[in-house]
């Protein structure tokens, strides 16, 4: 993944936006890396917590909504009560699915999923996959 840093992104909407539906200040974050170091699901995300942190900071708004690591996002927490700051992360990943869902940035197509793999799936689990990757 490569990433573009420009002058404008700095004060990107994508992080205005993240900070409105969290109510949490990015930049309060000193890149410590203790929620990244906590997080149970950092090992399948392309970019890890506290990179989050530092994307939004200077404003990376497609690596952000490009990034699958939102929706790999437990929602355990851990990396909320980790943070010497206070912050709480897990807020943020759910303000980036939030944000994603608002400009109809669906996670997954339902009409893309095979049916025997939809026969083979609980309904429990479709449905809470519906409702928090599909706007
Ligand atoms: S809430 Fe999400 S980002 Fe935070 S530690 Fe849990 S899985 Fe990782
Ligand atoms: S634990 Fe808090 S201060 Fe440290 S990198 Fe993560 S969000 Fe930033």
């Amino acid at each position: 993944m490569q990433f573009t840093l420009k002058a404008r992104d700095l004060d990107s909407a994508i992080r205005r936006k993240v900070e409105e539906i969290s109510g949490e200040n990015v930049y309060a974050c000193y890149q410590c890396g203790k929620c990244s170091a906590g997080c149970p699901s950092a090992y399948a995300m392309d970019v890890i917590p506290s990179q989050i942190m530092r994307f939004l900071q200077v404003g990376l708004e497609e690596d952000l909504l490009g990034s699958n690591t939102p929706w790999i996002c437990a929602s355990c927490e851990i990396c909320s009560v980790r943070c010497p700051r206070g912050i709480e992360v897990a807020r943020i990943m759910e303000a980036l699915r939030h944000a994603s869902l608002r400009k109809r940035l669906d996670r997954i197509a339902i009409q893309g999923i095979p049916a025997p793999a939809i026969k083979e799936t609980p309904p429990i689990a479709l449905v809470s996959a519906f409702r928090k990757m599909t706007s």
